[in-house]
Formats: C-alpha cells, structure tokens, sequence
C-alpha cells in the first residue's frame, strides 16, 4: 500500500473501555462548571478545585484499558510504520498510549502531563495517573497547569491536524471513529475531500449515531455502532486495500 491511513478520533473510541464522555449527559463536567476547571481566563482563580477535577480523572484513568480499536491502531502503526499510518484524537486520556500506539497527535493535550505556566520555564512534565499537589520540577513554582487544551486557549496541535487533512491523497484511506463533529469540525475537510477533483481517498465513518455536524453521506463506508464491532468491519476494509 502507498498510501496513508488517518485515524481522527474522539470520545467513542474510549467509551467501550468505560471513559464516560466529557459532553454526555453523564459526562464529568456535569457536576463542574466548565468555566471553572477549563477555561484559560478563570483557571487561576480555581486553581484548587482545576486540580482536584483533573486529579480525580487521572485517578479514574488507573484502572482503564484500551479497547479493540485502540489495540488496532497499535498494531497497524507497528505493522506500517509511523509514517503511514497516522493517529490524531481530539482525547486527553492514555488508552493509546497504553495499547502501545507509538505516536499520537493529541489535540487536545494528554491529562498525563503538566505544563509549567512561567513563561521562562515551561517546563512539560510526566505525571502518568498520579495526584498533582507540589510544584513545577524545574523552577519549583507552583503556577502549573495540566497539559490540556481549556477553553479561550490556542491548541497547537490543530495545525498539524490541519495540514495532514488538507494533503490527503487519493491512495490513503481516513477513518472516523467516535467524534461528533462539533469540536473540531472534521466535517469541513470531508467534504472538501469528497468534492475534490485530485483527491477521492476511501473515506470510513463509525459513529454510535448520527450527528448533524457530520454528514455521512460524503463516507463511503458508514458504521453506526460500537467502535469494538465496527473495528474488525474496518480491519477488513484496509487489509483489502493494503493488500492492492
Ligand atoms: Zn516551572
């Protein structure tokens, strides 16, 4: 096979693995308000209850494990190299990294790490599910905030994600898993890439259900269902194709 394979991720690929969704009705945030732990301009003022939130996820985070499509990704990336095949999520938690998938691009950041906020320091460090109480490692302040994008804050990883999007060629193949579209709007580059004249990659959606933020009829292939019956349907779609 020549071409690429774009794995975009979100929320439904870790929900078998029980990561309740942050936007669900049962999601974390219910019980937060979102501009008091995930917002750049008030997170200081909250700077307790911001870490308590995150360190009770990181907690929760302990004793999850990937499920079959985190391990498929594994395993495709092991089988075809990083190059090829490439994994973007719009997830902060580890399950990726966990089912040993060697490179992710995060979007959103990853709860593991934290970010020293002096601007002479910026240290990034790991702190894997563990509690943060202390300070910064390197300049021993306390003004650290956990590696994830909050709201009113750039994410420097969407460029990245941008650039893969708009270079997909016709020889790869781009796999929707778990996303509803409304954060990061996927839904604009499928349907720049369905109606290009250069580019007709093989286009897969799984989904629990519809969203109206993405429409599925740009997809070639639509599953709605749950990510761990729909990966062994998507399994079949690439072995054909890198197979060609
Ligand atoms: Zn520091």
């Amino acid at each position: 096979m020549n071409g690429k394979i774009i794995f975009f991720t979100g929320a439904g690929i870790s929900a078998p693995s029980g990561i309740s969704t942050f936007r669900d009705e049962n999601g974390l945030w219910n019980n937060h308000k979102i501009d008091e732990i995930c917002n750049m301009k008030t997170w200081v003022k909250n700077y307790d209850n911001v870490h308590k939130f995150y360190n009770e996820i990181r907690d929760s985070l302990k004793d999850k494990e990937p499920n079959l499509a985190h391990k498929y990704i594994a395993e495709l990336q092991n089988l075809l190299g990083e190059d090829k095949v490439i994994n973007i999520t719009q997830n902060i938690d580890d399950l990726f990294e966990k089912a040993k998938v060697k490179k992710t691009i995060h979007l959103h950041g990853e709860i593991n790490y934290m970010v020293c906020q002096r601007v002479l320091c910026n240290e990034k460090f790991y702190i894997g599910n563990n509690k943060f109480e202390g300070v910064c490692p390197k300049c021993k302040q306390s003004m650290v905030k956990p590696n994830v994008v909050f709201f009113e804050e750039e994410a420097p990883e969407y460029y990245k994600a941008k650039r893969i999007l708009n270079d997909i060629k016709t020889e790869d193949i781009l796999v929707v898993i778990g996303t509803s579209g409304n954060v990061f709007n996927i839904n604009t580059y499928i349907k720049y890439i369905k109606y290009s004249t250069y580019q007709r990659p093989v286009l897969i959606l799984n989904n629990m259900e519809d969203s109206k933020y993405i429409n599925k009829s740009n997809f070639d292939y639509v599953f709605f269902e749950s990510c761990e019956t729909a990966i062994e349907k998507i399994k079949e779609i690439i072995n054909k194709k890198i197979k060609e």
